[in-house]
């Protein structure tokens, strides 16, 4: 029988084998095969990497910004050559097709980029003569140790919109993956190994609960980043923040797409299909709802029915496949269970992805895209992260009552409008309660050069990753107050 390799931590510049005695296996959710096995580390290895990350703080915060960027900008070239391997590594272990892949990974490089202008973008301010003879400055120093707690829809990009700003700051770094997807990293840190990175500067430590509470209740780590669902943000973010430190928690989301009459029909059905079924819906700002607005009710329906079925769905390696498996099979089961839900609750099941028929991957996770119609927007399916590739339609008469239905859910990542009316592009930016707004734009990413927003159960914290929030985050403002009289200085 053949042997099933287990995934080694990467702590203070070694590879070493965990002394877990939990394993998990890491499955390809197309083809069900086990790609290795992932440890579940204890409690101690986060202290060793916490203690070594400790160690490498005091020189790495002395070490110049612009020698610090200059490992980024050599990660940068490594990601880039290596950019196929690291897509082809994504879509194995998280099943998205291989151009979704590619795009997530340069989604980190980005993040890269405009980290290695932290020369600039650390900079404080001061005022001189603030009183005669005397000055003042505000300085920005790293904390110390920092972590990120990963989840599994974005392997490669999610710790990118931390890290490059942590230790561009002079901060030294933990990464903990997510238990499902952890290959992706595992290369990435052979590359961040390869840019000479003094060791303890970047440490990867594998796991579970356990090294999760670890990392939380570790008095050498000083700032937590987590990505994940809501009820895991909501507890990350209350013992971490108990424990003094700094915490920003992004959550779950259930982002709603307003269609008003007068949108551009055909562009609007592309996006929609695009937000909802791309990453088979398991994008944190994925469509979850279209509200179709007057005579949008039965053109838009159609429209994006017809859409939904033609949606190539397959093993994300192959060609011409626009959408790749869930990432597990509980994932499926519970994707399965709302869509009936769903039906059981009054909805018409539309377009119905269940039971795919995906020829030559029985054992992968597939669902195909699904449509739910007259979703009632007071209903459980209106207001559930379903996260899976099923859009929910519900019919409203007016912008107004689209944002009043915005504006009572629980979450606020992303909302989008398709119009060609600015006067209501305006009237939707201003009112709607998400963090994220698209107008005629269906995943309202924001480019690495802003912050990653996030509003209500969405995000739980004051700063976001991303540029000038991450910046703030990772740094500690000092304010100097200097006077010197000159029979000290003897030089006035
Ligand atoms: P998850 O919450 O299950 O897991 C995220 C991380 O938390 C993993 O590293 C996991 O090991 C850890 N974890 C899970 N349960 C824990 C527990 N009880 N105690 C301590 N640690 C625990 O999330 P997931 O399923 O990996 O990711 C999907 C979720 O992430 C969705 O809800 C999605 O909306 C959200 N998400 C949000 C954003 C955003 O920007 N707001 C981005 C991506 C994903």
């Amino acid at each position: 029988m053949e042997k099933v390799m287990t995934l080694p931590n990467y702590i203070n510049g070694q590879w070493c084998t965990s002394s877990a005695t939990e394993y998990l296996n890491v499955i390809n959710p197309a083809t069900a095969e086990i790609l290795i096995k992932v440890p579940l580390s204890p409690a101690s290895e986060v202290n060793q990497a916490a203690q070594a990350a400790a160690e490498a703080f005091v020189s790495w915060r002395r070490t110049p910004p612009t020698e610090r960027v200059q490992y980024l900008f050599k990660l940068k070239n490594l990601l880039e050559e290596n950019l196929e391997d690291l897509a082809r590594t994504i879509t194995l272990e998280c099943g998205k097709t291989l151009a979704e892949s590619q795009g997530e990974m340069q989604r980190a490089i980005e993040n890269v980029e405009v980290a290695c202008g932290i020369p600039m973008m650390m900079q404080g301010t001061n005022l001189e003569d603030i009183a005669r003879g005397i000055d003042e400055m505000m300085i920005r120093q790293p904390l110390g140790v920092a972590a990120v707690i990963a989840p599994f829809n974005f392997p490669g990009m999610i710790p990118f919109w931390f890290m490059p700003y942590a230790l561009a700051c002079g901060n030294t770094y933990i990464v903990k993956p997510s238990e499902k997807v952890p290959l992706t990293m595992q290369k990435i840190f052979q590359l961040l190994e390869k840019t000479g990175l003094p060791k303890g500067v970047v440490n990867l430590v594998n796991g579970a609960k356990e090294a999760v509470d670890a990392i939380l209740d570790h008095p050498k780590i000083r700032a937590i980043s987590f990505v994940g669902s809501t009820p895991v943000a909501k507890y990350i973010y209350s013992r971490a923040a108990a424990n003094g430190k700094r915490v920003q928690c992004q959550g779950g989301a259930k982002n709603p797409l307003i269609v008003l009459p007068d949108a551009d029909l055909e562009m609007t059905t592309r996006i929609a299909a695009d937000s909802a079924f791309g990453c088979a819906g398991q994008r944190c700002l994925a469509a979850s709802i279209a509200v179709t607005v007057g005579q949008m009710r039965d053109t838009f329906t159609e429209a994006i029915a017809e859409t939904a079925k033609k949606r190539v769905v397959g093993n994300g390696l192959e060609s011409g496949v626009e959408m790749g498996p869930v990432i597990t099979t509980q994932s499926k089961t519970r994707i399965e269970d709302l869509i009936q839900k769903g039906a059981d609750q009054g909805a018409r099941v539309l377009v119905d992805g269940r039971e795919p028929n995906i020829s030559g991957y029985e054992n992968g996770n597939f669902i195909r895209p699904t449509i739910l119609q007259n979703v009632d927007p007071a209903g459980e399916i209106a207001s559930t992260e379903i996260f899976g590739p099923v859009l929910s339609l519900i019919h409203l008469e007016s912008i107004e009552e689209a944002i009043a239905l915005i504006n009572s859910g629980q979450y606020g990542n992303m909302a989008c409008l398709f119009t060609t009316s600015g006067a209501a592009a305006r009237k939707f930016r201003y009112e709607a309660e998400a963090g994220n707004i698209g107008i005629n734009i269906g995943v309202a990413a924001p480019m690495a050069f802003f912050p990653f927003s996030g509003w209500k159960e969405s995000f739980f914290g004051d700063l976001h990753g991303q540029s000038n929030h991450a910046i703030e985050f990772f740094t500690q403002t000092k304010v100097v107050v200097e006077r010197w009289p000159k029979d000290w200085s003897r030089q006035f």
